[in-house]
């Protein structure tokens, strides 16, 4: 009997195609293995097998499957039974769910480029005739494409040839490199504690009256000591005490001076594990068991413990405990670049068990990661940003998502535009294992459910070690700037924190949004700011460069001294950002480190860890930073927190700008003072009355929770109704309004009022692409399948219309 394959093909198509299988192949082929089959007029693709039966397509000739990529599947029937779901729920491809769950050196095509392994150790005596001629053409020339290797090999089917040379290690491709961070290790120097205290200081400083040098070594010591308030480098302490390296040694070897590295154990893992006792504190041990309790009835669990509660402790007590048993953990974050340091933490605890998946790691590292967990063969515990839901579990036992209220969960392009979060509680559910959602800020949605009975809910009110919540104070400046009491964008009582803060030895953070706040340039004649060409908004002045810049199209042009409009010299930056601030900082305090975290400065290799490493080491005073700052950092000696602004956060036009603007604010402020000290947060506002606000400043979630509820459900919005989002894009521009007014209409013969738009986005031109939006609103009672049907209907009849097909419609299930 003849056989048929479903195959799942990486693009964007509303069925599946299938595949004859050929007669040997029959007894081979499996569900979830790949295979190359052809697609259009020439292409090969590599897709997997979904289904295998027997019933010949209807309306085309199966083309045959030209060969079998796997020995045995590497795709599990959960996953397939997860792409599934995803691609139905939120209304796209299998295919596109596929190319998000897989690691893309799993799907060579056409356009893949490959290159020798050069760090790969394999033996050319196990390559095949074949595989030795790619490897060879790769020693003469670094890279090939496909096509080129089908020369080499005089063939069209090559993927299997390339994809064994992936096992074996040989080649790598597409490779993004992308290694760990080793952070440069900074000596310090202190006296060992046999010497501390005044009295053996005294004699250590009698004894040493004969060898001056030691003498003035240890002197120096405490002098910087006493100035800088802060650990003291090798290299300064040379410096400053015209010591020789090796009178410091000679201090060392005998035990008076100890040398150390203050990064240790917190980025670098060795390997060794820290046989470290989690002793909980009483509201841990309370939050444990309740957590503990209710996963015996219910599968999800929401944490909510204020920032530095001790979250990770409890975190890492139910990971022991569920490894244990053998089974897997997912521990999912919002953005693993910011989180070396959580990676560490749980290195330091589970050592090997630890593997880390994201897409920084190179393709073949993903690859590896993607093996293990497959084969369950290394490390139990996945830390991972949210593409590691896609991951092949065999035994799921526990899923934890830190920062749940984080946006960076919800993928906006391309599709598969899901939501982490929600999508890990269907996960958790194949899987019967259970699910924590831990945020000092929860989401609306999440506490909702919480209300509702579908989560439990567990507290933590109290930080660690009884360290007070940070004493925060709304800084009117408005007055101030009626009172001539600001410097720039600081007010004087935000300078006097400061002032006090940094001689106390201790580090300031300073926030400054700058989203939507950028400095543009405008004219004082007429009026005008610089447009980009490409996109409909003002070009963003930036200093460093002296550059005019477009955030959205990367298009830049050299400063403008005069008008471009009239001409005129009379031109002004309106707005700051971090590079303004960073730049006052400069002039205020001269004799301070500053350091500056935002989008431009952690661009590369590494940006962001050698900015977190360079603060943790004190190498930084005042570190001035967007959003990045607020993500989950533990950096033990920052007392104060300042934000330059909270009104354009407050003003973002978007349904869930207050309750954003509350998680940031709280969040930031959770940065304050961690360790013994109470930390102080200021906050600068022109609306210190916002009740936004007053319920940042009272650290009182329910307050806010209350009241944004209430909007919600006045105005329709989530988690009372759900949306989808229906976004056009065109060069065209008068078929881009014609289209999605036809689209409206449509769409309003059924939903009526519950159709928002057809609107242009604030920012309507992208690249010469114009973009139009169309909410649908779905009120709790209506079947949101049901919605979606009618909205597949109504597209179908869309497509049908040839104009439109030039204008695209992309789909966004709970946009927000
Ligand atoms: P959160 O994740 O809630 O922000 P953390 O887990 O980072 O809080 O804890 C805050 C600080 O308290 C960390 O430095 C952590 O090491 C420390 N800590 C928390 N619980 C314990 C414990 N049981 N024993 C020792 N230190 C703890
Ligand atoms: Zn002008
Ligand atoms: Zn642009």
């Amino acid at each position: 009997m003849q056989a048929f394959a479903n195959v799942i093909l990486p693009l964007h198509l509303d069925q599946l195609f299938t595949y004859q299988i050929a007669e040997e192949d029959i007894a081979i082929l499996k569900v979830g293995m790949r295979v190359a089959v052809p697609f259009g007029k020439s292409k090969v693709y590599t897709g997997v097998v979904a289904k295998i039966h027997h019933e010949a397509p209807q309306h085309y000739e199966a083309k045959l499957i030209e060969e079998i990529l796997d020995e045995r599947a590497i795709v599990t029937k959960q996953q397939l039974k997860f792409w599934s779901w995803i691609a139905s729920y939120y209304m796209c491809a299998e295919g596109e769910v596929m190319k998000a769950a897989l690691p893309s050196a799993f799907l060579l095509e056409s356009e893949t480029v490959v290159e020798l392994n050069k760090k790969g150790e394999f033996d050319e005596e196990e390559l095949t005739d074949e595989e030795f001629l790619i490897v060879e053409a790769l020693q003469n020339q670094s890279l090939l494409k496909i096509h080129e290797v089908m020369q080499i090999l005089e063939k069209k089917t090559v993927l299997p040839v390339l994809n064994s040379l992936v096992a074996k290690n040989a080649i790598i491709v597409n490779q993004e490199l992308y290694k760990q961070y080793k952070p440069k290790l900074i000596k310090y120097i202190r006296l060992t504690s046999a010497f501390s205290g005044e009295q053996k200081l005294h004699e250590l400083l009698e004894e040493l009256s004969n060898a001056p040098k030691q003498r003035e070594i240890i002197l120096q010591l405490f002098s910087l000591q006493a100035k800088l308030k802060k650990p003291i480098e090798k290299k300064q302490l040379i410096k400053e005490s015209g010591a020789s390296a090796s009178s410091i040694k000679s201090l060392i070897d005998k035990a008076v001076l100890e040398e150390y590295t203050l990064q240790k154990d917190r980025v670098n893992f060795e390997g060794e594990v820290n046989d470290i006792q989690l002793h909980f504190n009483e509201e841990q041990q309370q939050a444990y068991s309740e957590i503990k309790n209710h996963f015996q009835n219910n599968q999800v669990t929401l944490l909510h413990g204020v920032t530095s509660s001790g979250k990770t402790e409890v975190y890492i007590k139910l990971i022991e405990e569920v490894i244990a048993k053998g089974k897997q953990v997912l521990y999912l974050l919002p953005e693993i670049a910011l989180t070396t340091q959580l990676i560490s933490r749980l290195q330091a605890y589970f050592g090997q068990e630890v593997l880390v998946y994201h897409s920084k790691y190179s393709v073949n590292e993903r690859v590896e990661v993607y093996k293990h967990v497959l084969h369950h063969t290394k490390g139990k515990i996945v830390i991972g940003a949210r593409s590691s839901i896609f991951l092949p579990f065999q035994e799921l036992g526990l899923i934890i998502i830190d920062e749940s209220h984080e946006a960076t969960f919800k993928q906006y392009d391309p599709a598969p535009r899901y939501q982490a979060r929600d999508t890990a509680v269907v996960l958790a559910n194949f899987f019967k294992s259970k699910l924590l959602l831990g945020s000092a800020t929860p989401s609306l949605e999440s506490y909702h459910n919480t209300e509702v009975h579908k989560y439990e809910l567990v507290k933590l009110t109290k930080r660690f070690g009884n360290v007070l919540p940070p004493k925060i104070e709304l800084v009117d400046i408005k007055e101030k700037h009626k009172k001539r009491k600001m410097t720039g964008h600081f007010s004087d009582r935000l300078l006097e924190e400061m002032k006090e803060t940094l001689a106390e030895g201790k580090q300031v953070i300073l926030f400054q949004n700058r989203r939507g706040f950028s400095p543009i340039l405008e004219c004082n004649t007429c009026g005008h700011s610089p447009q980009c060409p490409n996109c409909d908004v003002s070009l963003t002045y930036h200093q460093h460069n002296n550059s005019l810049r477009c955030h959205y199209c990367g298009y830049h042009m050299a400063m403008q001294q005069q008008c471009i409009a009239c001409g005129s010299n009379d031109i002004t930056t309106k707005g700051f950002g971090t590079e303004q601030v960073e730049t006052e900082l400069e002039a205020l305090f001269p004799d301070h480190k500053i350091g500056r975290m935002d989008l431009d400065t952690t661009r590369g290799k590494y940006g962001y860890e050698k900015i977190i490493t360079a603060f943790e080491q004190q190498q930084i005073d005042i570190l001035v930073g967007t959003q990045m700052l607020t993500k989950g950092l533990d950096f033990r000696n920052v007392d104060l927190v300042g934000v330059m602004n909270a009104d354009s956060l407050l003003n973002f036009p978007d349904f869930r700008a207050h309750e954003r603007s509350f998680q940031l604010l709280l969040q930031v402020a959770g940065r304050a003072g961690r360790t013994k000290e109470r930390g102080k947060v200021l906050i600068q506002t022109y609306n210190p009355y916002h009740q936004i606000l007053q319920q940042v400043s009272s650290n009182n979630y329910e307050a806010m929770y209350k009241e944004q509820m209430d909007d919600r459900y006045n105005f329709k919005y989530p988690p009372y109704y759900r949306l989808i989002k229906l976004t056009l894009k065109g060069r065209d521009y008068n078929m881009v309004n014609e289209a999605s007014s036809w689209l409206a209409k449509a769409l309003a013969q059924a939903f009526h009022d519950h159709v928002l738009g057809p609107e242009f986005p604030p920012v309507a031109r992208i690249r010469n692409e114009y973009y139009k939006n169309i909410i649908i609103k779905i009120p709790p009672k209506n079947s949101l399948q049901k919605t979606k049907d009618y909205l597949q209907k109504v597209l179908k009849s869309y497509q049908s219309i040839a104009n439109y097909r030039k204008i695209r419609v992309i789909i966004n299930v709970d946009p927000y």
